[in-house]
This record gives structure tokens, sequence and C-alpha cells, in this order.
């Protein structure tokens, strides 16, 4: 069985074709500026085929789906002969509000849903549902299946969803923690399992995706029980440009004295504070990591509060599960930055956390940092969303 996976943003589109039996991902891309020209790097992973790398007109998400499968089956660049060997496509989809609680086929009456969710993902959704009609128009009968950043997060008990604010918002206008990366989040705590050779339903986890986004989820069972991300993915931790959590009094007092919009308000919130925002040099860690090394004092404060941050909402996990047996780093700094992990993990002496720094310096695996005497263990873990994608795909599909 052939899965093709399928993560529509606003103006790009990027996909991977994976073979179930192996699990190999056959080919790989990317569209971009979808609707203000257009580009595609198509990569075949699989045979000895070239990589296109090239502009090409690209009105709509309708023109990038099928410039994809030409791409996937064509005989200078394809990893199949024809569409009709794509058994079946996965789409990430940002929100799926309180309605779904896991992956779902899609049909007429799924498409409505997600419709209504789209008030809770303004930016996001619409682009997932613009690319799910283009792949429907495309590709006709073929089974689709979406998944959502939001479902892993639907088993949080009341007493960390809720909002302290009027009954009636949560009721009537579905204000609450939805909490975001939940595939992610899933995919390395059962990786994490596995890892430990213990069953998942008798761990407490806690994962760290720090990326460009970050979030932490505490996984109690197997079953997400908090998460740091709330109603939007602006809130929790520091991110690249996000500010994380902040007081709404703030917003008060900035709009009132420079006259801001609250359009204005929460581009800055969400495009020019975080990392970026403190340090003024940039929202990359490794910018952050080299600037700081130059003796830069604001790119050591933005990554001195980035640590304290994920230990101080980790440390609030472990409370929460009264315990943890394995603390995960993964995506983009968590999977790259041995500084990054060192820094976070120097705050777990008093769980009894021990860092093999030996192991904690290579990258690119699967792998245990800690010592095998640490109490607590912890764990890097490269996400991927993709695989659960098509992993889910598949199971509903079949
Ligand atoms: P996204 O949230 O967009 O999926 P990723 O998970 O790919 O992002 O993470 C991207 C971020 O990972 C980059 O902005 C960069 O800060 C960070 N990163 C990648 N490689 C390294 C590295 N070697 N050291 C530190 N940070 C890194």
């Amino acid at each position: 069985m052939k899965i093709l996976v399928i993560n529509a943003g606003s103006s790009s589109l990027k996909y991977q074709l994976i073979d179930m039996q192996t699990e190999q991902v056959l080919a790989k891309g990317l569209c971009e500026r979808i609707g203000i020209g257009g580009h595609l790097k198509h990569s075949p992973l699989f045979g000895d085929k070239p990589v296109f790398d090239e502009d090409l007109p690209l009105p709509t998400h309708s023109e990038a789906i099928a410039a994809v499968i030409d791409k996937l089956t064509s005989p200078e660049y394809g990893v199949v002969a024809s569409m009709a060997e794509i058994d079946a496509v996965g789409h990430r989809v940002v929100h799926g509000g309180e309605k779904f609680a896991k992956s779902v086929l899609i049909n007429d009456e799924v498409m409505a849903a997600l419709e209504e969710c789209t008030p809770f993902a303004p930016l996001h959704n619409p682009a997932n549902i613009t690319g799910i009609n283009a792949c429907r128009a495309v590709m006709g009968d073929v089974p689709m299946v979406a998944v959502f950043d939001t479902a892993f997060h639907q088993t949080m008990p009341g007493k960390a969803y809720m909002y302290a604010v009027p009954y009636e918002y949560y009721k009537n206008d579905g204000i609450r923690r939805y909490g975001f990366h939940g595939t992610s989040h899933r995919y390395v705590s059962s990786r994490c399992a596995e890892l430990m050779g213990r069953p998942i339903e008798e761990l407490k986890l806690i994962s760290c995706h720090m990326g460009n986004g970050s979030s932490i989820c505490a996984i109690d069972g197997g079953k997400c029980v908090d998460t740091s991300m709330g109603f939007t993915p602006l809130v929790g931790l520091p991110m690249g440009t996000r500010s994380g959590d902040l007081d709404p009094g703030v917003m008060q007092f900035l709009m009132h004295k420079y006259d801001y919009s609250i359009d204005e308000m929460l581009n800055i919130l969400n495009k020019k504070s975080g990392v970026l925002g403190v340090s003024g040099v940039s929202s990359d860690f490794r910018d952050l990591d080299a600037a700081a090394a130059e003796g830069n004092d604001r790119a050591r404060l933005a990554l001195d509060m980035f640590h304290y941050w994920v230990a101080k909402v980790t440390g609030s996990y472990v409370a929460a599960m009264n315990g943890v047996d394995a603390i995960i780093f993964t995506a983009g700094v968590g999977e790259n930055s041995k500084e990054t992990r060192a820094a976070i993990s120097s705050y777990f002496g008093y769980l009894g956390v021990k860092l093999d720094k030996e192991a904690n310096s290579k990258r690119g695996q699967d792998i245990m940092i800690s010592t095998p005497d640490s109490k607590v263990k912890v764990f890097v873990i490269p996400t991927n969303e993709e695989l659960v994608i098509a992993r889910d795909t598949r199971d509903i599909v079949a």
C-alpha cells in the first residue's frame, strides 16, 4: 500500500509518498509560492531518479496537486507508474476542535465539520481544507483521511483544558485549551515506550517539541493530560517569534500607548516576539548560539529564558503527573542542539537526571542521552509526523 501524505499551507504544500510495507519514503517534496508564481522541489528517494527543482505556474492548490502527481508518476522523476498506485491520501489538519479526538475518513460531513472548526484556526484550517478539496478534485475517489494536530490532546481532563473565565465562553464559544503538535507528541511518546521496552500504559512521559514553534506535553499512560499551547499556538513557551505566555494586561497597555489595533498587536506577538524579539538577533537557535558565544548578552538572555521555560513547564508536569519516567526532546532544536538539551537538563538534578555527554553529542537517531543509572531517563527522538499520518491513513482505509 502506498500513501501520499499532504501538508497544505496557504501558499505551500509539502508531501511525502510512503510505501507502507517498508515505511520507506519513496519521494518527498514542496510546492511553494502557490497563487503568486509557483515552484516545485520534488526529490525521489527511491531508485536513482534526479531531483526536480524549478519554477512552474501554480495558480491554485489544484495545479500544485496535479504537478505533484505528474512528478510522482513521470518516467523521468517518478517513483510509481500511475496514480492508481496511490492507494490513499493522509492530510494534516491543524484544528479539529472538540469534534475530532482521532483521525477520520474524509467525506462531505467531515468537510462540513472542518469548516466549523475554521474560526479556531483562521490561518491554517482554510489552507488545509483547500488542499483536501484540490486533492479530491484531482484524485477523484482515492480515499482520504484527516489527521489533526489537536486530536491527541482531546484526552486532557477539564481541570487542564479549562480557562478560568465565565463558563459560558466554553459552552457557547468553545474557548478552552486545545493544544497543538499532537501528532508529534503522540509519535515520540509511543516511540519512547518502545525504546524503553515497556508498555506505554505504565509510563509517565514528558515530550518537549522544540522547533520554530515549541510545546510541551504531559503523557500519562499514553494519554495527553496537559500541554503548553492553548486555544492558539501562541502561548506556553517563548518560541522563535511567538511570545508564549503573557499577561493580557501587557496587550492593553501597549495597545493604548501606541494605538495598535488588535491585529497589529497579535502580529507583534506572533511574528516579532519570542527569542527573536528578546535577542534582536534571530529566531533561529543556531544564530542565537553563535551570537551568545560572541558575547551578545541579549542572545544569551533569550536562550536562558527558553531553557528556563522548558524546565519550568516540564517541572509543572512532573507535579501534575506525580512523577515522570522519561523526558523526550524532539523537533529542530530538540533534535539538533546538544547545548540546548544540556542547558535544560541541568535543571533536572532534583529528578536524578544524569546526562551522558557522549550520547548527547550524537545526532539524527533515536537515542537515550541519560546515563544508565539516571533515575529519570532522557531521550532524543527525531519526530516523524508524516509517518503517523500515513499509519493512521492505512489503518482507517483498511
Ligand atoms: P518547525 O517548527 O517549523 O517545524 P523545526 O522543527 O524544523 O521547525 O525547527 C526549526 C528550528 O530548528 C530552526 O529555526 C533552528 O532554530 C533549529 N535548529 C535546527 N538545527 C539546529 C542546530 N544544529 N542547532 C540549534 N538549532 C537548530
